[in-house]
């Protein structure tokens, strides 16, 4: 099995399109041309938003941010080792 390093972990949230992760994982979104919005996992309203820079995605009310194994762990309801195993499956097809 694969030794899950800090290093790796922060290379899989960082390479991760948070937008792709998201339609990935049919979590509704709203696209504007001045915004672009999806539904939280914990309280479904779409009163957030995405900071490109960083990769993480946030709920305005739940003030809360979301890296991109957060939010697989909090749609899937999943492990944190399977939304790992989720990431590396999305990022290298067919390995
Ligand atoms: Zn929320």
């Amino acid at each position: 099995m694969k030794r899950l390093s800090p290093e790796y972990l922060q290379a899989l949230r960082n390479d991760v399109d948070l937008r792709a992760l998201i339609a990935d994982l049919y979590v509704p979104v709203t696209i504007s041309a001045r915004r672009w919005t999806f539904a939280c996992p914990l309280c479904r309203e779409s009163d957030t938003g995405i900071h490109p820079q960083v990769n993480l995605a946030r709920c305005f009310r739940c003030e809360r941010n979301f890296n991109a194994i957060d939010l697989v762990m909090a749609e899937r309801g999943c492990t944190f080792l399977e939304a790992v195993a989720y990431l590396e499956s999305r990022l290298a097809p067919g390995e």
